[in-house]
């Protein structure tokens, strides 16, 4: 494939993605056209713009800011916020509906939203990025709330934004720690919440083993992206016994046939934020790292990461999507084709969005959860959807994405169809 071709690919993937993966679904179901604009279209769409002075104060650049809410039949909006100089927003409006089937599917009282700023925070001063994080938040104020829209971590991401987030939104509102989740404990965070997409990831990734017969213990795993999903799942599976040959981040990939030290990559990582000069292991490519010889793939970086250049090279029995739409849908095609199963993210991330809905009722109740209940609880709801998600599949004689998508699809429309929308 040209790299032009590769790129439309990639860039198509993400609002061509859900579409597809959409209408698979609601033709297993029988849908009318009238049903499926209702669940199609956002609910609302805003872009802000935020001058900041940058660089010392000498040059003011004028950033863009996004939120898309695309559904709230089943509850308050709800997805996560990410900085990346890629933002656009047909990508938030795809991240905005695959929120809505992920919540309707783990069955937490939610809708779907997304939000980003087009920019590359390393490029930042922190002062500079708490500025344009405060200025996000004034702007986007009139339609968030604590029973309206609550935002989360996403790419690039991480507590201190929550917190400055929380902090300006309360200088208007009063002091409500729920207005967003992933805050850091002190200010009503969550215990658990910042492991909790990635050791949700390592959960989903042992039933899923379990159920093609591939012992955990020793199965050999190969993870794209070292950020907070990333890396927490790693830890997790290496506790749980798989032993993880590769693991990457942007700047590239480390491989160790014998498996790698997971917790001195993930502290080295966390002391320099990256894996860059992590010499443990043979240094190869993000791409070499789609193809080396394991039992599970876990792509944890960005969407549209396997794509038809990259899939034919995968050798994986099992791909667990810990990232947001990892693969594009042409790839999914032939993937299945060659009978790779597929966990899909709706599905295999959804611990961090379960995590953050206990984090909203400790807020609102301002009573504290203790991290063993939030694990055995996550694990409860994500077991339950598993559970649905593989008996549908087979009844239906479907991919278990299809299957995840006709379980949302039914919910939200059930809820859609009982408010009166
Ligand atoms: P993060 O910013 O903490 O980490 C992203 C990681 O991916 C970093 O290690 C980065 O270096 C790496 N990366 C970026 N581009 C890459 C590339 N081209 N090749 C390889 N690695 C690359 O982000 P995160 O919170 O871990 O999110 C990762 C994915 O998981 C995203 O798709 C996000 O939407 C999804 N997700 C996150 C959460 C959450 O709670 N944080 C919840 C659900 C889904």
């Amino acid at each position: 494939m040209s790299k032009n071709n590769m790129k439309e690919e990639i860039s198509c993937c993400c609002h061509d993605n859900q579409t597809i993966f959409l209408d698979k679904a609601i033709k297993q179901l029988g849908l009318n056209t009238d049903q499926k604009q209702l669940l199609l279209h956002s609910f609302r769409e805003i872009s802000v713009q935020i001058p900041l002075k940058v660089g010392g104060g000498e040059i003011t650049h004028t950033f863009t800011g996004y939120r898309v809410q695309h559904n709230h039949a089943r509850g308050p909006f709800k997805g996560g916020l990410r900085y990346h100089p890629d933002v656009q927003i047909d990508e938030i409006r795809a991240l905005a509906q695959l929120m809505t089937w992920k919540t309707a599917l783990v069955d937490i009282p939610f809708g779907g939203a997304k939000g980003g700023i087009s920019v590359d925070p390393s490029l930042l001063s922190i002062e500079e990025l708490e500025t344009l994080t405060r200025r996000f938040v004034q702007k986007m104020e009139p339609v968030l709330g604590v029973n309206e829209d609550i935002p989360a971590p996403d790419v690039n991401t991480n507590p201190q934004v929550m917190a400055w987030f929380f902090d300006e939104y309360s200088k208007t509102n009063g002091s409500v720690p729920g207005i967003v989740t992933g805050k850091p404990i002190e200010l009503g965070g969550l215990k658990g919440r910042l492991e909790a997409t990635g050791y949700g990831v390592a959960y989903i990734t042992s039933l899923a083993l379990e159920q093609i017969n591939i012992p955990l213990k020793g199965a050999k795993v190969v993870i794209q992206g070292f950020g907070n999903v990333g890396s927490y799942a790693a830890l997790r599976l290496q506790a749980m016994g798989a032993s993880i040959v590769g693991i990457s981040d942007k700047d590239g990939g480390l491989f160790d046939a014998e498996g790698i030290d997971i917790k001195a990559a993930a502290q080295f990582a966390q002391k320099t934020g990256g894996l860059k000069g992590f010499f443990e292991g043979k240094l190869i490519s993000n791409v070499a790292l789609l193809a080396l010889p394991c039992d599970v793939l876990i792509p944890a970086a960005l969407e549209g990461t396997v794509h038809c250049d990259t899939e034919a090279d995968v050798k994986a029995k099992l791909i667990i999507e810990a990232a947001n739409m990892p693969i594009t849908h042409m790839a999914d095609d032939k993937l299945r084709k060659r009978g790779v199963t597929i966990v899909p993210d709706i599905l295999a991330n959804a611990g961090g969005v379960i995590a953050s809905y206990f984090e909203w009722v400790q807020n609102i109740q301002r009573f504290e959860w203790q991290r063993s209940v939030v694990q055995e609880r996550m694990e409860e709801h994500l077991s339950r959807a598993y559970k649905d998600v593989v008996a549908l599949a087979k009844e239906t004689d479907v991919d278990l994405r299809t299957a995840a998508y006709q379980v949302s699809v039914s919910r939200v429309l059930r809820a859609i169809e009982l408010r009166g929308f």
